[in-house]
């Protein structure tokens, strides 16, 4: 039925729901276009990647909002207003060309669009009943990613809230299937077997901390994991692999599975996934991939060789909120041989009854270790229909190649360090004191935190940049030392941007050296 109904004339105030009213949907229209209109003037149109506002400053500015009136609630132009002023001014600009501190993408619009849709639809992927064609879309897409990663047509997969729990299902399931292949031992139904505590995982020395997360959540322990060590271009060395594995056995230790990583956080390094493959699969250990990061350089014509072998793998984490530019949250994991899926099933009488499975349609809660879960899986698609293969792949392209004109900036400049070759879009270097170590200001500050004095800079150098809004930078380690990171996965940053920061960086530094401890004083150049 058309028009108002007595229901929400009588007991709401203002249209609350969209639905069959048109007063509904002259409402959301109005609140959709009023929420584009304050994200283009409080958000999108800022030319800064952050405004500069200090955790206190900023403490007390949400702190004096309100949460919950008790009566009046406020009218939707004041309160979006309020969010574009309060809230949105003074976040990350992602979107912002010197936003590049982490992997942390501008969502492409198309995504936009589809977040409306996934939001206002509110589908859950659990049940067939609460998701129908969402269902059959997802599943269309996961066919699709494993058709891209080189997986055959035994392949299954779920969409997940990203990189950290599709790391925790691949880790799960390898130890599973071992416990269930060597010792007859049903995890899910027995707990862990007496010999998990000798259960090991190898991964390399920079793979991400999520996967000693997983092995103390699985009940493993950060005593499961097992570093690698990696080679001069920060990769997992496959000879150390052999022997450790070689090691961990004779000394009656488990090895069940293998973490390679395909884009590592600091280095963007991508193990060598062919010979891990081999090697896993010549000793029957699980392998998953982590390719977070890294999944996206499938679409790359020029750097899709990275991956060569990822089809190898037994399962694999793909992030899309990272280089396939999803608004958060959006990954996948991907399984090999979906009969695996089985070792994580449930059933419930009131979703998925057992008497339905194998016979109706499908549920897609057996694959996940979410219940209710978005339906992430459409913005990837309309991303993906709307840009098409060769300028998506075009756009994670231009990323590398900003990168790696970024390192040729750094590396010509005499007050840099570059730490390494970008393999792909972070670049990590430091800024080199100027004048001679002992010599220059702001030493004092370093003492008993185990920090030198260019790191102490460094330190200062990103949090200038932070509090003035001219550049959101990350820090990072590298052999000990301090360093500053880029992390350029926005296609709209080019080297021009890179080059007014890098100046900025350099003027900071040396105003940083020569400034006299206790003032703001400047000793000339
Ligand atoms: C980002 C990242 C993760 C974690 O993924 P989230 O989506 O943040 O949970 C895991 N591994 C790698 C290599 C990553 O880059």
């Amino acid at each position: 039925m058309k028009g108002d109904n007595n229901m929400s004339s009588d007991i709401f105030k203002q249209p609350l729901f969209l639905h069959s009213s048109e007063s509904s949907q002259a409402a959301y229209r109005a609140m959709m276009s009023g929420a584009a209109d304050v994200l283009v003037r409080h958000y999108a149109g800022l030319e800064q990647p952050y405004s500069g506002l200090g955790p206190d400053v900023l403490e007390r500015l949400i702190g004096n909002i309100e949460v919950c009136p008790e009566e009046e609630g406020m009218p939707m132009p004041e309160l979006l207003e309020l969010m574009g002023s309060a809230v949105l001014r003074n976040s990350a600009i992602v979107t912002d060309p010197l936003c590049i501190a982490h992997l942390h993408c501008p969502p492409l619009m198309p995504a936009l669009a589809a977040e409306a849709l996934i939001a206002a639809s509110n589908q859950s992927m659990d049940s067939w009943d609460q998701s129908m064609a969402a269902t059959l879309l997802e599943e269309k897409l996961i066919r699709w990613l494993n058709e891209l990663l080189g997986y055959g047509q035994h392949a299954d997969g779920v969409f997940t809230s990203g990189g950290t729990q599709s790391n925790f299902m691949g880790i799960m399931l390898a130890r599973d299937h071992y416990a269930l292949e060597r010792w007859g031992w049903n995890v899910q139904q027995q707990g862990l077997p007496p010999e998990a505590g000798r259960l090991r995982l190898l991964c390399s020395e920079e793979a991400h901390f999520s996967v000693k997360q997983a092995a103390s959540l699985l009940g493993l322990g950060h005593q499961a994991v097992v570093p690698v060590k990696t080679d001069a271009r920060r990769r997992m060395c496959p000879l150390r692999l052999e022997e450790t594995i070689a090691r961990l056995v004779s000394e009656g230790l488990y090895p069940f599975a293998i973490v390679a990583t395909a884009g590592t956080t600091d280095y963007a390094a991508v193990d060598p996934l062919s010979a891990i493959a081999e090697i896993a699969a010549r000793h029957g250990i699980w392998l998953h991939v982590d390719a977070a990061y890294g999944g996206a350089l499938a679409l790359s014509s020029q750097y899709g060789g990275l991956l060569d072998g990822i089809g190898g793998a037994d399962s694999i984490t793909v992030d899309f909120h990272k280089l396939f530019f999803q608004p958060i949250s959006c990954g996948a994991f991907l399984l090999r041989d979906k009969r695996r899926f089985r070792l994580l099933r449930l059933t419930a009488d009131y979703l998925n009854p057992e008497d339905e499975e194998g016979t109706g349609p499908p549920n897609l809660v057996v694959k996940s270790v979410q219940t209710t879960r978005r339906f992430d899986a459409l913005k990837l698609y309309m991303s993906l229909k709307h840009v098409g293969r060769r300028q998506f792949g075009e756009l994670v392209d231009r990323t590398i190649r900003t990168a790696k004109a970024a390192a040729e900036l750094i590396r010509r400049e005499s007050c840099f360090t570059l730490m390494a070759d970008p393999v792909i879009n972070t670049v990590v270097f430091a800024y080199r004191p100027q004048l001679a170590e002992g010599r220059f200001a702001g030493q004092s500050a370093s003492s008993g935190t185990g920090l030198t004095a260019a790191d102490q800079l460094n330190l200062t150098i990103r949090e200038r940049l932070l509090a003035e809004g001219t550049g959101v930078i990350a820090r990072t380690k590298s052999d000990g030392r301090v360093c500053l990171k880029l992390t350029i996965l926005n296609p709209l940053t080019g080297p021009q941007h890179i080059t007014v920061l890098l100046e900025r960086i350099r003027t900071i530094g040396w105003e940083l050296e020569t400034e006299i401890p206790n003032g703001k004083e400047t000793v000339a150049r």
